[in-house]
């Protein structure tokens, strides 16, 4: 049974030519993730757009390939597949394997070495409450370090966007981050900049994503800016099924992976119909294909 508000609203969004389904493979897809991608797959497909499919392991040392493989296969099993031939391994960009990209973004930028730890900060900030992040201060700016973490040099104004599901926000990355952090001491490039990166260079210009990185919204827009694309992308968060589902997932739905639900025998069918029904985007729990879901989104 579709859910004709939801129907309605992805009917209304502006069309868009590319958008991105951008797991970070520090372990197994499970429902949130499928759930995830449902909602790329869906909106791109509703809207004649395309799909880009990047393995975000940025993170050297949280990632294992063997996690990026299984993803590509559970993509397959579940019949959710690039837009340019059948062959997800092949299509898909794995953000390792490209570090050019990443060395040559930083070029235009105004960045400085930083040695500070999260601890170094906190004894001169004083620290936040547990899940918040830290505004860097700003200490390491005119220190003129030659090695350490990478930071961009920037003084953002705050920025207003406009969510195609959660209406307008503004943000003031000044006061929630401060000057950015690009690459870690150990080299590694951060989510924050590396996915700028990615959308810039590959046309995204529409955004599906969970409501989780809502709060890196603002500050990922003005580094679009800062690099040029003044154009940035449009975003789209969409609900979160542990947080916004209430009872209908259980922790065990959320630790079990996708390749644990097949091995006990549940077909594609059932693994998508569970997840469209805890995304709210089919009011009945019931086995239901990729393609039946479109059909029923597409029609109008
Ligand atoms: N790699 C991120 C994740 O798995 C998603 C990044 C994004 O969509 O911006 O949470």
């Amino acid at each position: 049974m579709i859910n004709q508000d939801l129907k309605a609203l992805i009917h209304r969004l502006p069309s868009f030519s590319r958008t991105r389904f951008a797991p970070s493979p520090t372990g197994f897809l499970h429902l949130g993730h499928v759930t995830s991608a449902l909602f790329v797959w869906l909106i791109a497909k509703v809207k004649d757009a395309e799909i880009v499919l990047r393995i975000e392991d940025h993170d050297q040392s949280r990632v294992r390939p063997h996690f990026t493989a299984q993803i590509i296969e559970d993509l397959n099993f579940l019949n959710l597949l690039p837009d340019h031939g059948n062959n997800l391994a092949k299509s898909s960009y794995i953000q390792s394997r490209h570090p050019e990209r990443y060395h040559d973004a930083l070029f235009p930028l105004q960045t400085y070495f930083c040695e500070c730890s999260r601890k170094t900060i906190e004894g001169r900030i004083g620290s936040p409450s547990k899940a918040t992040e830290i505004a860097y201060d700003g200490f390491c700016r005119h220190r003129g370090l030659t090695s350490g973490a990478l930071r961009l040099f920037w003084d953002p104004e705050p920025i207003k966007f406009w969510d195609y599901r959660l209406g307008e926000f503004t943000h003031n990355p000044k006061q929630q981050c401060g000057d950015l952090l690009l690459r870690e001491k150990n080299q590694n490039y951060t989510y924050q900049f590396s996915v700028v990166v990615d959308d810039f260079m590959e046309n995204i210009d529409f955004i599906i994503r969970g409501a989780d990185l809502l709060e890196s919204t603002g500050r990922q827009l003005r580094l679009h800016e800062m690099m040029g694309n003044a154009a940035y992308p449009k975003v789209f968060h969409h609900p979160l099924v542990y947080a916004e589902s209430g009872a209908k997932l259980s922790k065990r739905d959320l630790s079990e992976s996708i390749q644990d639900w097949a091995r006990k025998g549940l077909t594609s069918e059932q693994i998508v119909g569970k997840a469209a029904y805890l995304s709210g985007l089919w009011l009945r729990e019931e086995p239901l294909s990729f393609e039946d879901l479109l059909h029923e989104y597409k029609s109008l």
